[in-house]
């Protein structure tokens, strides 16, 4: 196949496009993002399933809590019951007994306002418990917002980076030779499509020819296509190419 110069260099700025849209659309449908995302959402389901455990404590506190309240509530009641029947209480026995049961009930309080405290520190210690675990989801759900934030702002962007080079790859190819652009593009199925002959070096395989070759090369006209030997890629002849 026969081609200008001219078009034939043109190929290198496809080639260019061609590697720049490939990059966007691997970044675009593989954001590292999402993986991270991934990877948060199963660390937020341990951090729940902690939170659960220390909510169940806090509860488990709080109905022990409300229960000696209530038990005081009722040696209250009681203690007052005694103490008015004692005030009014004529017989000597009765009254014996009264005060006897208001000693066993104020030791009965002592011991429920000593099991409340204990309580009460203790509960003290799972709000804490819980706040934390709260604090830590929290800052996993700020995390992941913000990694997903970025994900899609580089989606966007690669996206936009692929729809401006695809559109410019377009209006290069049109420029130049259709037969030409199809060669290119038959090649490309396989592996690079057109690299620049530099200093006896074929850029797209980076392999140095043969003399041989190189000779070949040199007694071809400008205008003839030629291929690699090595990786079949259209080459590219400029004054870098030193033949
Ligand atoms: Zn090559």
């Amino acid at each position: 196949m026969n081609a200008s110069p001219a078009d034939q260099r043109r190929l290198l700025d496809i080639a260019e496009l061609d590697a720049r849209i490939r990059q966007a659309d691997h970044a675009r449908k593989n954001p590292p993002q999402s993986g991270l995302v991934q990877k948060l959402l199963t660390h937020r389901q341990e951090l729940s399933r902690e939170l659960s455990v220390r909510l169940g404590v806090r509860d488990d506190l709080r109905i022990e809590l409300s229960r000696i309240e209530s038990d005081v509530a009722v040696v209250d009641a009681r203690a007052t019951r005694d103490a008015d029947r004692l005030t009014t209480s004529t017989n000597s026995k009765e009254a014996q007994g009264l005060e006897s049961e208001l000693a066993s009930l104020a030791r009965r309080k002592s011991d429920l306002e000593d099991a409340e405290l204990e309580i009460m520190e203790r509960l003290e210690q799972a709000d804490t418990a819980v706040a934390e675990q709260e604090a830590l989801i929290a800052e996993t759900n700020a995390e992941g917002a913000r990694l997903s934030a970025e994900g899609k702002q580089l989606v966007a962007d690669s996206t936009a980076t692929f729809d401006q080079a695809s559109r410019d790859r377009a209006a290069v190819a049109a420029e130049i030779a259709a037969d030409l652009v199809a060669l290119y593009d038959k090649i490309s199925l396989r592996g690079v499509g057109a690299g620049l002959l530099r200093r006896n070096t074929c850029e797209s395989c980076n392999m140095v020819l043969a003399g041989t070759d190189l000779q070949a090369i040199r007694q071809a006209p400008d205008d003839a296509v030629l291929t690699c030997p090595e990786c079949g890629a259209i080459l590219v002849r400029t004054e870098e190419s030193g033949l």
